[in-house]
């Protein structure tokens, strides 16, 4: 588990795209988090932004939001790390896009 890489994922995506928020709103629409602290710290990302959250709120999230079922770190066939985008397709299979479609293609 490398929390700060993952802290730094989280920041640098947020300010080029929404994709990280994107994804833990889906997370909170498929309840996928759980528990009242998370799906708080869940809520307030998808309001607010992960800036708004404190270093404890963000490290919590991290912890029991993320992971251990909600992150993938990279892809089981070509080992590329995961987009947020794709994050949850991932979740099911542990692939990105691309080998996906390639695989399903076979
Ligand atoms: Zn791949």
């Amino acid at each position: 588990m490398q929390i700060e890489e993952l802290k730094l994922r989280m920041h640098e995506q947020s300010e080029h795209d929404s994709s990280f928020v994107d994804f833990v709103e889906d997370l909170l629409k498929t309840e996928r988090l759980d528990g009242k602290a998370v799906m708080g710290i869940g809520k307030k990302i998808v309001s607010d932004g992960v800036k708004s959250l404190s270093a404890n709120q963000l490290e919590t999230f991290i912890k029991y939001g993320l992971y251990p079922y909600n992150y993938i770190e990279e892809c089981e066939n070509c080992g590329s790390s995961i987009p947020w985008a794709e994050m949850l397709f991932a979740l099911d299979d542990s692939y990105c896009d691309e080998c996906r479609y390639k695989l399903e293609k076979k």
